[in-house]
């Protein structure tokens, strides 16, 4: 299985060589057969080539079976027309990856998280209300008049029906609930649409439970009730928000892990930026690129067939759980003692554990 790995700017390369190290031992714990390839990109790559993201660094993500990419510090690059290319979304648009999966989860040792959050945010990818990148030729958002500004959002049925599915293959996989996410009263065409594939696809699926919320209701119950959620099946810019929100009540954005996935490709990036604020230091929270890392290996064994990916997952996340409680092993933005090399190194320990626990658990 060839994975190719884009470190990024600022923390990324640090984070990234964290989570490396993690799926190497990943990969040794249960015979993966992992092939990483290093491929620079980023400021790195615009020194060296005088842009962002190459052809050829372009070309190997298409031909990896998966892709990792550290955080990119967008903000600094230079414009579209000097090199500055926007890494993660030319890959996601080129790869098709039309589903963005955000996972947030209370953990021991997370002493602000709020308790019974387990929720794997389903967010449609490349639709809503993203007005400058959603349309044909143009852009969405336009001023008729000089003091009249409009945005347009757009939803498409296939885009929604394939959101949806993925929503349901997930479900199927956790406790079988889904919550359906708009504001149908008021967005009544387009989240109609939405929420018309997510029914249509529960019609094959009578185990799952299918239920609908509105944002501003499921934004409150996140904070006071996230028990009663489990996958939440969102259209794109809803979900950007939710996700966060989500995040912040698992214990911070240090642990934001994220998969975007396709039909044929998927990328693991962390859910939070480059933070060049700290970069350098070998301070930045390494978990939630780490656990990006172990959503690409679920999502490869699932996509090929092949349950050591998948047991790899789950160990990752159970020595995670571990090294968290340890404030010994976490990072200081999550209140512990740690860094990002001791943090790393406390998964991989508890990683050769971990690996029997779930050999045993099935
Ligand atoms: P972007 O615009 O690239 O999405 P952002 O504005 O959301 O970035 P981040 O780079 O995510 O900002 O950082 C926001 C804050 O969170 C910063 O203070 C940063 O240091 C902190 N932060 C982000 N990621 C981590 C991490 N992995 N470990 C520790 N702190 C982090």
């Amino acid at each position: 299985m060839n994975i190719v790995v884009m470190a990024g700017d600022d923390i990324g390369p640090e984070i990234v060589a964290a989570a490396l190290a993690v799926v190497r031992a990943a990969d040794a714990e249960f015979s993966l057969g992992l092939r990483c390839t290093d491929v620079e990109v980023g400021m790195a790559s615009h020194r060296k080539h005088g842009t962002t993201l190459t052809d050829p660094a372009l070309q190997a993500a298409i031909d990896a079976d998966g892709v990792i990419v550290g955080p990119c510090g967008m903000t600094d690059y230079p414009p579209l027309d000097e090199g500055g290319i926007n890494i993660p979304g030319t890959i996601r648009k080129r790869l098709d990856l039309y589903a963005n999966l955000r996972p947030a989860r209370s953990r021991a040792g997370m002493p602000d998280a709020r308790r019974g959050l387990d929720v794997l945010i389903v967010r449609e990818n490349t639709e809503g209300f993203y007005s400058d990148r959603t349309m044909h030729q143009g852009s969405g958002e336009f001023m008729p008049t000089a003091d009249v500004a409009l945005s347009v959002r757009k939803i498409t049925r296939e885009g929604s029906r394939r959101i949806a599915r993925i929503a349901f293959d997930y479900a199927a996989r956790r406790s079988k609930r889904i919550t359906a996410v708009g504001k149908r009263h008021v967005l009544q065409m387009t989240d109609g649409l939405f929420m018309g594939e997510a029914c249509a696809e529960a019609g094959a699926h009578p185990d799952i439970t299918l239920k609908e919320m509105d944002i501003d209701a499921m934004a409150a119950d996140l904070y006071s009730r996230p028990e009663r959620h489990d996958v939440i099946l969102i259209t794109n810019m809803f979900g950007d928000i939710l996700s966060n929100l989500a995040v912040a009540l698992s214990g911070g954005l240090g642990l934001a892990a994220a998969l975007n996935a396709g039909d044929n490709h998927a990328i693991a990036n962390a859910g939070h930026g480059s933070a060049p604020d700290i970069a350098g230091k070998g301070i930045a929270n390494p978990a939630g690129m780490i656990l990006s890392a172990a959503m690409l290996l679920e999502w490869l064994g699932l996509r090929h067939g092949k349950p050591a990916f998948v047991q790899a997952h789950r160990a990752i996340e159970a020595a995670v759980d571990v090294a968290l409680a340890d404030a010994n092993a976490r990072t200081a933005d999550l209140g512990g003692r740690g860094n990002t090399r001791t943090f790393a190194d406390a998964v991989v320990r508890q990683l050769r554990n971990e690996k029997l626990q779930a050999v045993a658990a099935g």
